[in-house]
Order: structure tokens, then C-alpha cells, then sequence
């Protein structure tokens, strides 16, 4: 799995730094939403699954606040595909509470690319009619659809590489990796031949 990297873009270190720093300005839009309201402080969480998962573990560590976690599927990289193919909701939404009302609610996702993952997250929980709804990212692509995206939090900027390693897979490996890295395009011809030859490859 080391060999198939190419290089290091993020380290878990500086990951570790910006995780911290982006939970506690979370945490202070909160309080001042609390405040405003008079309110008892509480968040629901959406993480988006599968990439969110180690960046979600990692933030909510840093949230000393009452929460609830709701997880919800959502895909758009089926494979080996490194470019988006429309986002797609995998839950049934009965899953999710049928109100969200009152609610302070915070999607968390790996990576904004297209846009059009929380553009549809967060078209379908606004009708949930939640009190505030808030959007967090790991990474953010430097691509004009990205970048003109509205979202409240990012914790890094990055160019317009396809990227894998803490949460973010191709073809549903590499997710364990520490670090933030791009993969050699040997790694990646190599998988997507593989899938051609096995006839899986959708047109
Ligand atoms: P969007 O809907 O904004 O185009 O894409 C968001 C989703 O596409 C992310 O949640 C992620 O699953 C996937 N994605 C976008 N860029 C990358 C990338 O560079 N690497 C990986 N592994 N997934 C990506
Ligand atoms: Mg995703």
C-alpha cells in the first residue's frame, strides 16, 4: 500500500492541528447561536459516509457539547472512478428524523468537489426545517465550482488532484492511510485496466 503512494500532501500532524482549530470555531458559532436563543446548547451531527468517518471521529473529539450523530450514505466516486458521477443518497430517508426542527445541524464531509454531494444533503435537510444548518469540510478543491460553494467551515484548501488516505478511498481502499496523499498514476491505469478487463466498468 506504501509503494502506491505518490506523495504526502497533507501529514497526520498538520491534519491533527487544523482539526482542533476548526472544531473550536465550531464551537463558538455554536455559543453564539446558544446565546442569541437562550438556549440549551445541542447539535446534530451528519457526518457523510463513507469518507467522513475518521475526520468526523477526530472533530467530534473536539466538541465538548451535547450531540447526536445521524449518518447518512451518500455516493458519487463509484470505484475507480476519480471524477464525480452525480450524488446519490443511499439511505432510505425514513432514517432520518422526519423534522429537524430546532435542531442545529452540521453536515461533515471529506472532500468539496463538484459540489453537488451537500448541494443535495443540504437541499433535502433544509426541508427538515432545522434551526441553523451548517456545512463542514476537510478538504477543498481549488476548482471554480468548489470554491464559489457556499460552506461554513474548511480545513484545507487543496489543488485539484485526486487525493486519497484518512477516509477518502479509490476503489474503496487506502482509507487507513494516516496521511492525506495522491497515489502514483501507474496505481490508478492499473485498477482501472483491471476493472475494463473484468467487464464491471459502467459506460
Ligand atoms: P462533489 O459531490 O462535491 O463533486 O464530490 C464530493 C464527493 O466526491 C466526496 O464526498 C468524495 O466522496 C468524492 N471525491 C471528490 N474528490 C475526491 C478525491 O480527490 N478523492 C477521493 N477519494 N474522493 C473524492
Ligand atoms: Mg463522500
Amino acid at each position: 500500500m506504501q509503494d502506491d503512494i505518490d506523495h504526502i500532501l497533507i501529514d497526520r500532524h498538520n491534519i491533527a492541528q487544523r482539526v482542533e482549530t476548526v472544531a473550536s470555531q465550531i464551537m463558538s458559532d455554536l455559543l453564539a447561536d446558544a446565546k442569541g436563543e437562550g438556549e440549551s446548547l445541542e447539535i446534530t451531527l451528519v457526518p457523510l459516509l463513507t469518507g467522513s468517518f475518521i475526520f468526523a471521529a477526530d472533530l467530534i473529539r473536539h466538541l465538548p457539547v451535547k450531540m447526536k450523530i445521524r449518518l447518512l450514505s451518500v455516493s458519487s466516486y463509484p470505484g475507480t472512478a476519480t471524477s464525480s458521477r452525480g450524488a446519490q443518497i443511499k439511505d432510505d430517508l425514513s432514517y432520518l428524523p422526519a423534522s429537524l426542527a430546532g435542531q442545529h445541524v452540521l453536515v461533515i464531509d471529506d472532500i468539496l468537489d463538484s459540489g453537488n454531494t451537500l448541494k443535495l444533503v443540504s437541499k433535502t435537510l433544509a426541508a427538515m426545517n432545522p434551526a441553523s444548518l451548517r456545512t463542514c469540510v476537510l478538504l477543498r478543491k481549488q476548482r471554480p465550482e468548489a470554491m464559489v460553494f457556499p460552506v461554513d467551515y474548511v480545513a484545507f484548501d487543496i489543488p485539484d488532484e485526486f487525493v486519497v488516505g484518512y477516509g477518502l478511498d479509490f476503489n474503496d481502499h487506502y482509507r487507513n492511510l494516516p496521511d492525506i496523499v495522491t497515489l502514483r498514476e501507474e496505481v490508478i491505469a492499473q485498477a482501472i485496466a483491471n476493472e475494463k478487463a473484468a467487464g464491471t466498468t459502467e459506460s
